[in-house]
């Protein structure tokens, strides 16, 4: 059972699970391995370097078989991608719990993991590969919307019109970074090393031209900036080899930032290759070798990032741990430039606001147009979610099963969830929706180089909040819940849960989607709070947060 045979999630009203949440499940995790979904579906590679969805074949194939059979008052455990057991639990547990990466922290760092990846005992789960809520590179797009966009107010009036941001990487994630700045009114140059990358978001809408070198890139560019023209122009080659390029040519663009797989440096990050070179030979032969050869080109990629920020450019971190892997190679100064955690999105944490998607089982893209319109009725007021789902719902090519990326918060997220749960009851919507979020949300992460970086009371790294959150959503009735370890950052880095619910129209669905959808945003605005952030305190004093021992 090795073979890979192409994945498609069944569509439809009808299931073969024993209840939704399992059918949900079960189509989510197929849906995760889509070829139109998953950048490597054949090694179950979703996306994020080596974020999987399942540890091998033969594991994919027994959660699969088992999701079919699993009763409705009973729960799976999957370690590391593999199910291990079905316990006979009650009907208002999950119906799936999830632990994936998962090293105690002594031992927390890749060297070790790879050991057991090899030994076949883990898999690298990623955020949403492994916890089976990954919706293509729109579940990042907002979000990358809305970093591009804080940029455009913090340093350009409110607009990226009139500049160039100059990034790197075209992957899973990386690959929303073209239509985003395009969204938010520029130009970008986004520099990726493998042209299949280029030529997949070519088709998928999310990038429009290709350069023929950094001149023609820098030239089109340009030509663009002065029209006030939104365009994104790829440009094939290594980011090490083309910053460098960049500050030798005085060109210095308007915004500078990263997204290639730099968190996981043996196989997320290209050294530059000489030509007719055989990296991965290398890599597999000398591992070691290879990656100082890779920290070595990461440091030529952030001293051109830091000496592009001299000379005027804004730069950012993109939550790649570019930073980190740089320091280590001997850029002491690595971190003088902000994540864009800190930089640009904390604002929207305190108010638990964040990744919050959902997907069609219908398989029918009306159905995403009807959940569309009626939330844009849900939330008339909301200036930003009324500019960006007419805008979504007419640019975004979906990728396997229809979904919608839509940034909400605390109290906003569970009425949401019972508007669609409606919809599914009364027939409105053809089949019942998934509702879930990304692990990079307000109170559900803690990761010191990401969402938790530079915190106003010095709480970067503790990750109880992260567990508490974990703990919120199984006592509150998600579908299905995970915990994993090194999503984003890499091992060592961040510990962060996932949440899945399902809206199928019953009232059980009613019960579990006012509490999970509630009490999972609100970990968000406790943990900002508590950390000392005054939104965070109003948000809670406005919206009846209950906080004992929290105080302002
Ligand atoms: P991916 O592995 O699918 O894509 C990475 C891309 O970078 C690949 O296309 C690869 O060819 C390219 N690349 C690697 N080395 C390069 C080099 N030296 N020069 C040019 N291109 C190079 O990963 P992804 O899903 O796109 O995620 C990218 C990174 O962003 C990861 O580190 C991930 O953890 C992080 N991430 C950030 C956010 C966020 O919100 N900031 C969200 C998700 C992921």
């Amino acid at each position: 059972m090795s073979a890979y045979t192409p994945i498609r999630a069944p569509r439809g009203n009808v299931r073969t699970a024993q209840g939704w949440i399992q059918e949900a499940a079960k189509r989510m995790l197929m849906n995760n391995l889509d070829s139109e979904v998953a950048e490597k579906p054949e090694e179950l590679i979703v996306y994020g370097g080596r974020g999987k969805a399942a540890r091998n074949w033969e594991a994919y194939h027994t959660l699969v078989q088992t999701l079919d059979r699993l009763k409705n008052h009973e729960t799976m455990l999957v370690q590391s991608g593999k199910a291990v057991a079905v316990l006979e639990t009650h009907p208002l547990a999950p119906r799936v719990l999830i632990a994936n990466s998962n090293l105690v922290p002594h031992w927390a760092n890749w060297d070790e993991f790879d050991k057991l990846d090899r030994a076949g005992l883990m898999m690298y789960g990623q955020m949403t590969a492994g916890s089976w809520i990954y919706i293509g590179t729109q579940g990042i797009l907002q979000g990358t919307y809305e970093t591009f966009l804080g940029a455009a107010q913090k340093y350009f009036n409110g607009s990226l019109k009139g500049t160039i941001t100059v990034t790197a990487g075209l992957g899973g994630m990386g690959g929303a970074q073209p239509l985003a700045v395009k969204l938010a009114g520029g130009v970008s140059i986004c520099i990726e090393v493998d042209e299949s990358r280029i030529q997949r978001r070519i088709a998928t809408r999310y990038l429009d031209e290709v350069a023929s070198s950094l001149e023609d890139a820098i030239a089109r560019a340009t030509v663009a900036r002065k029209e006030g023209r939104a365009v994104s122009i790829g440009l094939l080659g290594n980011a090490a080899a083309i910053l460098p390029q960049i500050v030798r040519s005085g060109f210095v663009p308007d915004v500078v930032t990263d997204q290639t797989s730099a968190h996981d440096p043996l196989y997320g990050y290209w050294p530059i290759a000489k030509e007719d070179e055989d990296l991965t030979a290398q890599r597999s032969r000398e591992p070691e070798r290879y990656l100082e050869r890779v920290r070595a080109d990461i440091a030529l990629h952030v001293q051109a990032i830091l000496e592009l920020q001299r000379r005027g450019a804004i730069c950012f971190d993109y939550g790649n741990n570019l930073r980190a892997q740089a320091k280590i190679a001997g850029v002491n100064d690595a971190f003088d430039y902000p994540g864009f955690v800190p930089a640009f999105i904390r604002d929207s944490f305190c108010e638990g606001r964040g990744p919050f998607r959902w997907v069609a089982l219908s398989g029918d893209p009306a159905d995403i147009a009807a959940t569309d319109a009626a939330l844009l009725k849900l939330f008339p007021d909301d200036a930003r979610l009324n500019q960006w789902l007419p805008w979504a719902g007419e640019h975004v090519a979906y990728q396997g099963l229809p979904a919608r990326i839509c940034w909400l918060g605390y109290r906003e997220r569970d009425k949401a969830g019972l508007l669609f749960n409606q919809m599914v009851r009364d027939g409105r919507l053809k089949a019942p929706i998934v509702i879930g979020r990304d692990h990079l949300d307000a109170g559900s992460v803690a990761s010191p180089y990401r969402e938790t970086e530079a915190m106003l009371d010095g709480s970067d790294a503790v990750s109880d909040w992260a567990l508490l959150n974990f703990a919120t959503g199984i006592a509150s009735g998600a579908g299905w819940m995970s915990f994993h370890h090194g999503g984003g950052v890499g091992m060592g880095y961040s510990q962060h849960a996932g949440l899945v619910a399902v809206a199928d129209g019953s009232e059980e669905a009613d019960q579990r989607l006012r509490l999970c959808l509630t009490n999972d945003p609100a970990m968000g605005v406790i943990r900002h709070a508590d950390a000392g952030y005054e939104k965070a305190h109003r948000i809670a004093a406005e919206r009846g947060l209950d906080r004992p021992g929290v105080q302002s």
